[in-house]
């Protein structure tokens, strides 16, 4: 009855769905365990009417110009360039930090004097990461890389990690990297905002083809077997493509252990007032237990609300308890081997493909996934 099964509606699995259906023509069956396509990406109104996102803040950005082409057609867009504040002991200063940033912290004299500096060490528009600059052996800079360091960086990692910087992979940090630039956003991409009516809007365009069925609540374990050498489906032999969107240790029960994660509380408020903080997102990197607050009428750009609606997220050390998500890969020699462990598991099953975050065990935003569901969709056709 069907040709591929799809395990996930979110961004890895819909992409990859659609692109089966539309230039594999396959029939495609799509399984999802909750109660909602968009995966991480969903979004919905609260109860106020306030457009929110359910698992946290999300911004596309990207320089593919294949994944917005193939996005847009799904969805009109709110472009702008998203912008985020630090709040350092009550002072709000541009992340990530950047020569404005510098000219907030000490003063024009003194700031023009280091732009100099670390122009003439970097390049004008050079991006460095924070490991990186607090190398440097100029005293000058290494100085700035310093305060950098504190004000931005060590807490907020903290928080989210549990671990220093040094601690964590420095890809993490390197994500956020020092612009010698005067660039206040927080992404360089060519194209950035929000999905105009939303992200599960445009999910559901993308779904909504004559061979794709979505089946919502359902864990593909009640539905699929994956021995050593072959995938039933309903008891039977299924020899079509299986694209495995979920965690890995979870489709084996777990066998070698848990995959190391972060996990997020997030606490959302609504408040009676115009605005709560101004603007969208502040990032608290020397005090709070949480690491932001998003105030989403900001984010999507919703034109009339009744008051407003923030989020605040808290991180913590996943479980794997009921309820608990796992949001953040963490990544280092040590998980990436046992990941490989669960891998190697579905190797001989040459009709399976590990997709996503989660499958992956890797750090990627949405454009990266939309990207690889495109190439994997390519790759399955021919
Ligand atoms: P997911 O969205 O996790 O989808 C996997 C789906 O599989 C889920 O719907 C799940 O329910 C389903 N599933 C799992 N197991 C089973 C099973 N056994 N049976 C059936 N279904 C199953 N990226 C950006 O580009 N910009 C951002 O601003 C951004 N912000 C982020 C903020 C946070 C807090 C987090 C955690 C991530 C953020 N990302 C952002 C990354 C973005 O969320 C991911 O790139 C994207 O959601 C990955 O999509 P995915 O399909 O791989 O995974
Ligand atoms: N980071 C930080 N302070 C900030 C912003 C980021 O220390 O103000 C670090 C932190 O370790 C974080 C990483 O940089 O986990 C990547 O930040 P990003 O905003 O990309 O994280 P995400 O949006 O994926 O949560």
């Amino acid at each position: 009855m069907y040709d591929s099964i799809v395990i996930g509606a979110g961004a890895a699995g819909s992409t990859v769905a659609r692109k089966l259906a539309e230039e594999g023509k396959r029939k495609v069956l799509v399984i999802e365990k909750r109660s909602h396509i968009g995966g991480n990406c969903y979004d919905k109104l609260d109860r106020h009417g306030i457009m929110i996102h359910e698992y946290g803040p999300h911004i596309f950005h990207t320089n593919e110009e294949e994944v917005y082409t193939f996005l847009s057609r799904f969805t009109d867009w709110h472009l702008f360039g998203h912008e985020v504040v630090a709040n350092v002991h009550g002072e709000l200063i541009p992340v990530p930090f950047n020569l404005n940033t510098l000219h907030k912290v000490y003063g024009k004299e003194k700031a023009d004097e280091l732009e100099e500096i670390l122009i003439r060490e970097y390049g004008e528009g050079s991006r460095v990461p924070i490991m990186q600059l607090r190398e440097n052996p100029n005293p000058e800079i290494k100085a700035i890389a310093d305060y950098v360091y504190e004000n931005i960086f060590l807490h907020y990692t903290m928080k989210q990690w549990g671990q220093t910087p040094e601690e964590i992979s420095p890809e993490v940090t390197a994500r956020v990297p020092v612009l010698i630039s005067h660039d206040n956003r927080y992404f360089q991409d060519k194209y950035q905002g929000m999905p105009k009516d939303g992200y599960t809007a445009m999910f559901e365009k993308m779904l909504d083809h004559p061979d794709i069925t979505v089946k919502m609540g359902t864990d593909c374990k009640d539905h699929l077997t994956f021995s050593e050498d072959k995938v039933l489906f309903e008891g039977e032999e299924f020899t079509g493509e299986v694209i495995y969107t979920g965690a890995i240790d979870e489709l084996f029960s777990y066998e070698y252990g848990h995959l190391p994660y972060r996990s997020l509380n997030f606490k959302f408020e609504h408040y009676d007032k115009e605005s709560y903080q101004g603007r969208s997102v502040v990032n608290y990197t020397v005090s709070e237990d949480f690491t932001r607050i998003t105030e989403f009428k900001y984010l999507t750009r919703q034109e009339k609300t009744d008051g407003t609606t923030i989020v605040k997220e808290y991180s913590f050390a996943y479980t794997g308890a009921e309820g608990e998500i796992p949001y953040y890969a963490v990544i280092n020699d040590e998980n990436n081997a046992l990941y490989q462990k669960y891998a190697k598991r579905v190797q001989p099953l040459d009709n399976v493909y590990l997709l996503g975050r989660l499958a992956e065990y890797k750090y990627y935003n949405i454009d990266a996934i939309v990207k690889k569901a495109l190439q994997l969709a390519d790759t399955i056709r021919r």
